[in-house]
């Protein structure tokens, strides 16, 4: 393991602070959440900065809420084993906090942050599928004032986002939804755990009525592009349409068509190409045979592929 340099740490008091150290020492510092990503990078794979910004000090950076308009906040430095266990999000949005407990090893998940996990921009990331699908939004802050965008306008391609070095992730908000939403995630790797995706695919599903008509559709896929995506093209099929397994299977060959994967250590683009069909299709019937509340986790995990 390569030894790191003595590095400068800054533990600010608050989001102005942290903002302003950056703006101070210019170009070549890291912000720091759970570490996860950025110890690894630093430690292994000769990641230097200049300089490392805590945010752990900052106060209110963590936490999930319900606010009164039906929308969630789940503030940047959360970690994934919050949401895993999250009542609230295992209530309304069960396929999102299977994402977060697909995230590495019990100590990872204690460890990782949400945030993190969006501001580190990798295709693979597995919650981001999920907060798309729910049209997430991101609040980014610095000293000169706060903005908010969506996670699709958020990831700009892999390790890159539209945030500028002095701006802070501060929270991710899910915006209100149907109260019939159901929804999945489906991460495959052919290793069960700690593996990385190679190909993750998120439904949220609003289906009206015995005939089961769809009101909406949203798909979006991980590590098939440079960034994680929505396949809007397969949503297409299947919306306002009446559900049927054929329907499923047409948006999973759209999906596979609008990918964009490439091929590396883990799998030859081919093959993520058909995995996209065939986990889009399955995540859509999974989410269809489902009511919304609470998902038992042994269920899940059995229909994972
Ligand atoms: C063994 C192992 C297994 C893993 N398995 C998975 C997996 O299965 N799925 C998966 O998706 N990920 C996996 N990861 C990756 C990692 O755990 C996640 O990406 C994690 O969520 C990153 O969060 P963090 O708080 O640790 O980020 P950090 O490492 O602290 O930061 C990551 C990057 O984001 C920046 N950053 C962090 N927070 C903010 C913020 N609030 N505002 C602005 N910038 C910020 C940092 O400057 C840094 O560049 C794994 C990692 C390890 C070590």
């Amino acid at each position: 393991m390569k030894r790191p340099e003595p590095l400068e740490i800054f533990q600010p008091a608050s989001v102005e602070e942290a903002s302003a150290i950056v703006k101070e020492k210019g170009p070549g510092g890291r912000f720091l959440a759970g570490g996860t990503d950025l110890i690894i990078a630093i430690k292994e794979k000769g990641l230097a900065p200049k300089y490392v910004v805590d945010l752990k000090r900052v106060p209110n950076l963590s936490g999930i809420r319900e606010e009164a308009d039906g929308s969630l906040t789940i503030r940047a430095l959360t970690t994934m084993r919050e949401v895993e266990i999250s009542p609230l999000i295992r209530k309304r949005f069960p396929f999102l906090a299977q994402s977060a407990a697909e995230v590495g090893s019990i100590q990872i998940r204690n460890r990782a942050t949400v945030g993190g996990n969006m501001a580190n921009a990798t295709p693979s990331a597995d919650v981001a599928p999920s907060l798309l699908v729910l049209e997430a939004r991101a609040k980014i802050a610095s000293a000169g004032g706060e903005r908010v965008l969506s996670l699709e306008e958020f990831f700009h391609g892999p390790g890159q986002t539209a945030m500028l070095p002095e701006e802070i992730l501060t929270a991710i908000v899910i915006p209100p939804t149907h109260p019939k939403l159901v929804g999945e995630y489906i991460k495959f790797s052919p290793r069960e755990m700690m593996d990385l995706a190679y190909v993750g695919v998120a439904i949220a599903l609003v289906l009206n009525g015995k005939e089961k008509r769809c009101e909406s559709v949203r798909i979006a896929l991980g590590a098939v592009s440079p960034t994680p995506m929505r396949a809007r093209k397969a949503e297409a099929v299947i919306e306002k349409q009446i559900f049927t397994e054929e329907l499923a299977e047409k948006a999973g060959e759209e999906a596979a068509k609008e990918c964009k994967p490439i091929s590396d250590v883990r799998s030859s683009a081919e093959y993520r190409r058909a995995m996209v069909g065939t986990m889009t299709k399955r995540a859509l019937l999974n989410a269809a045979a489902q009511r919304p509340g609470p998902v038992p986790w042994v269920e899940r995990r059995e229909r994972r592929y």
